[in-house]
């Protein structure tokens, strides 16, 4: 079964990519829950974050500095923003493709589900 954040990163379906390089992509919410609303992915096809492991040590702490990286570029670091990862069915994972929601640009609420 296709990925759709897989065909993202192959170019194959548009999305308003906003950082890319070797290891990862980062593309603008199609359903922004907040004024800035990133997805940050790996290129490589990860279920979720129970698939991560030892080797991807250095992937994950990439996918973390880059949430800052582009924190600060949109101007949002100051203020405050939220990473989120769902990861599976209860936990609200739609899209099984790994992925790292930056949050930000507004109040955000005080609850986690
Ligand atoms: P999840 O609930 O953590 O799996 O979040 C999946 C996210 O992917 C949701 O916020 C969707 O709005 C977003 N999404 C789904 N399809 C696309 C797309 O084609 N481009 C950009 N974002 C998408």
């Amino acid at each position: 079964m296709s990925c759709i954040f897989c065909q993202i990163v192959k170019g194959e379906i548009p999305a308003q990519i906003v950082y890319k390089d070797e290891d990862l992509v980062a593309f603008k919410d199609i359903n922004p829950q907040s004024p800035v609303h990133i997805l940050i992915i790996p290129r490589r096809h990860i279920t979720n974050l129970t698939e991560l492991d030892e080797a991807d040590t250095e992937l994950a702490g990439k996918m973390i500095l880059l949430a800052g990286k582009l924190a600060r570029e949109m101007d949002i670091a100051e203020s405050g923003y939220r990473l989120v990862i769902n990861s599976g069915r209860e936990g609200g994972q739609v899209v099984n493709h790994l992925h790292l929601h930056l949050l930000g640009g507004r109040q955000l609420g005080g609850q986690l589900g």
